[in-house]
């Protein structure tokens, strides 16, 4: 069943928080109204009762980064970026 995923990059050097644009995560099942894989010819009435027609609830990823924000190492230049 395909999902939203949110992520929010966590700087730990500086602490800003930077949120990216929404991904969004599709699967592979037939029986998903959003997956790729669902056939065209299927459609309501009979898709509503064999598909899953809502996406899951988004997911929230903020991944730990070890270095500055990127506003912060362009305000501090470059020499000072660890990667
Ligand atoms: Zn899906
Ligand atoms: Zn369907
Ligand atoms: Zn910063």
């Amino acid at each position: 069943m395909c999902r939203r995923r949110q992520v929010c990059n966590v700087y730990l050097v500086c602490g800003h928080r930077l949120q990216l644009p929404d991904e969004t995560i599709t699967c592979d099942s037939e029986y998903c109204k959003f997956s790729p894989r669902h056939p065209p010819s299927c459609q309501p009435p009979r898709c509503t009762q064999t598909c899953w027609q809502y996406r899951q609830w988004p997911e929230q990823y903020s991944p730990n980064i070890n270095s500055l924000c990127p506003t912060c190492s362009t305000a501090a230049g470059h020499k000072l970026v660890r990667y």
